[in-house]
């Protein structure tokens, strides 16, 4: 099994370490990973500069792009072979609920996805991040790799996995929890004089819904859920669909301007 490994937190990340040396148990692990922390930088993908790739050791590659560029350029360029399976992480912190959009581990899956790669994002729920932390997220990446081996994933589909601090008591399919958004903006002013702003300030809390990410992991329950990239909000079709007929005969339509 060739297994590409990717992360958001960069290549000197303890949770990639032990991600790495866990997965060897599998087969043949290559690291691809940023060069630097790009957390937060969602499916941000380099289009408008060169790509520098640095192997630091055999199978071992630091890009300075982000996350999805790291999948990306692995499986085109950096790679023998195309990887049997991409695991993101593992992620210093949780990607849980609303969050995901913003993730680069889980980006780093989307792509893989897009590729027709089978891919897992593997996150830890946590507030410590020395390499100890990581073993049983280490251990869980391992297994639901095996389940993807053994298994497969159903089409188009990835899996977010977020592991809670020490022992799990197991796993939960779960799905996407809710954000409570609590928007704090922090003003300040530099040294300069002028002012600075810092977004995202706000305390982090989900809703507690039972069958969610948010409750499993919360409860010490390693959560897994199914994801895939068609963002169609299908339930909103019955009540949108008035819409066109609507639209047709609108006052927009009479006026002369033409269309340029
Ligand atoms: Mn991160």
């Amino acid at each position: 099994m060739l297994i590409l490994v990717t992360n958001d937190d960069g290549i000197h990340s303890p949770g990639l370490r032990v991600l790495t040396q866990a997965l060897k148990a599998l087969g043949q692990v290559v690291v691809v990973a940023p060069d630097r922390e790009r957390s937060a930088i969602s499916h941000a993908l380099t289009l408008h500069s060169p790509l520098r790739a640095t192997e630091h050791a055999a199978d071992w590659w630091a890009v300075d792009g982000t996350p999805t560029d790291c999948v990306n350029l692995g499986i085109h360029g950096l790679l023998k072979a195309a990887p049997d399976l991409v695991v993101s992480g593992i992620n210093q912190g949780a990607n849980l609920g609303d969050d995901l959009t913003y993730s680069g581990t889980v980006a780093a899956a989307m792509e893989a996805t897009l590729m027709g790669v089978p891919a897992v994002a593997v996150s830890l729920a946590a507030d410590r991040f020395a390499e100890a932390d990581f073993l049983f997220g280490g251990r869980w990446a391992t297994k639901l790799a095996t389940m993807v081996k053994t298994h497969g994933l159903p089409a188009d589909t990835f899996l977010n996995v977020n592991v809670p601090p020490g022992r799990p008591h197991g796993m939960k399919l779960t799905r996407q929890g809710k954000r409570r958004y609590a928007d704090a903006v922090v003003r300040n002013t530099d040294p300069r004089g002028r002012n600075y702003y810092w977004i995202g300030a706000g305390e982090l809390s989900f809703h507690d819904l039972e069958g969610t990410d948010v409750h499993a992991v919360e409860r010490g329950w390693v959560s897994v859920t199914p994801l895939h990239l068609d963002l169609t909000n299908y339930a909103a079709f019955e009540r949108l669909r008035h819409w066109d007929a609507e639209t047709v005969h609108s006052e927009a339509d009479d006026t002369n301007e033409r269309p340029r």
